[in-house]
């Protein structure tokens, strides 16, 4: 076979080189290699580039917009990829994010998790979903606030249409990683007392990904580092 041209490979050696540095961080923290779910962040790159990444065995993608999600998977129809949506999502849109995506990491309020619920019909499946906390004390940054994190997790885990399945947070700007990933892992047994099946932890993204798999991550959100710098939005 011919090698495939320039910039795949090139996506290729990235994508080789963080699951180098994920495999690592795995070992260093004593678990098996592999044992994680790798979401590539794919936003602002147009579609070409997650059908290049599905041919280099990517399984999961993310995308942190909604209009980006629709119109991505609408470009892809055939491609057999599972669709993460990252972002902050509105209440009316919910439907396009429940029709397009497969896992859901951003609820952050009950409003939003009765619309993704009411935007089911009969034959929709259940729909995983994440709550995402918030690590600052900064409401713009979202995610819902630790107090409120367990009336949350029981009101998701009553819906019937949607799977709670774990927690999600971004790290906050002015403070070091490791210290808020282990305050999430502390969300995390929380969330767990309420629905205790609701193990995924989605942390780490390209400046802090090893520290979120010490700190006990089930899923990174990785988006430029194996990328490379995202476009400038039109
Ligand atoms: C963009 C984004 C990422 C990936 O960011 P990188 O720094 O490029 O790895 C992860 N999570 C969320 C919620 C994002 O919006």
């Amino acid at each position: 076979m011919l090698p495939p041209p320039e910039p795949v490979a090139a996506l290729a050696a990235r994508l080789a080189d963080v699951d180098e540095r994920i495999d690592g961080a795995l070992r260093q923290a004593g678990r098996e290699p592999g044992d994680i779910v790798r979401i590539v962040v794919t936003k602002f790159h147009p579609a070409r580039l997650v059908a290049d990444l599905v041919q280099l065995d990517v399984g999961d993608v993310g995308e942190n917009r909604q209009q980006e999600l629709s119109a991505k998977r609408a470009e892809l129809p055939e491609l057999d990829v599972r669709w993460h949506f990252v972002g902050q999502a509105q209440t009316n849109k919910a439907r396009a994010v429940r029709a397009a995506a497969s896992v859901v990491h951003s609820v952050d309020r009950a409003r939003l998790a009765d619309a993704l619920d009411a935007a089911a019909d009969a034959d929709t499946p259940v729909l995983d979903v994440l709550l995402q906390v918030n690590l600052t004390d900064d409401p713009a940054r979202g995610g819902v606030q630790p107090e409120g994190l367990e009336a949350l997790a029981e009101h998701v885990a009553a819906l019937r249409t949607l799977r709670l399945r774990g927690i999600m947070a971004v790290a906050p700007l002015d403070e070091a990683p490791a210290s808020a990933f282990a305050r999430l892992h502390t969300y995390s047994d929380r969330v767990r007392s309420v629905a205790p099946d609701a193990k995924w932890i989605s942390a780490g993204m390209t400046a802090d990904f090893p520290e979120a798999i010490i700190a006990g991550a089930t899923h990174l959100r990785i988006g430029s580092a194996i990328t490379g710098p995202r476009p400038i939005r039109g």
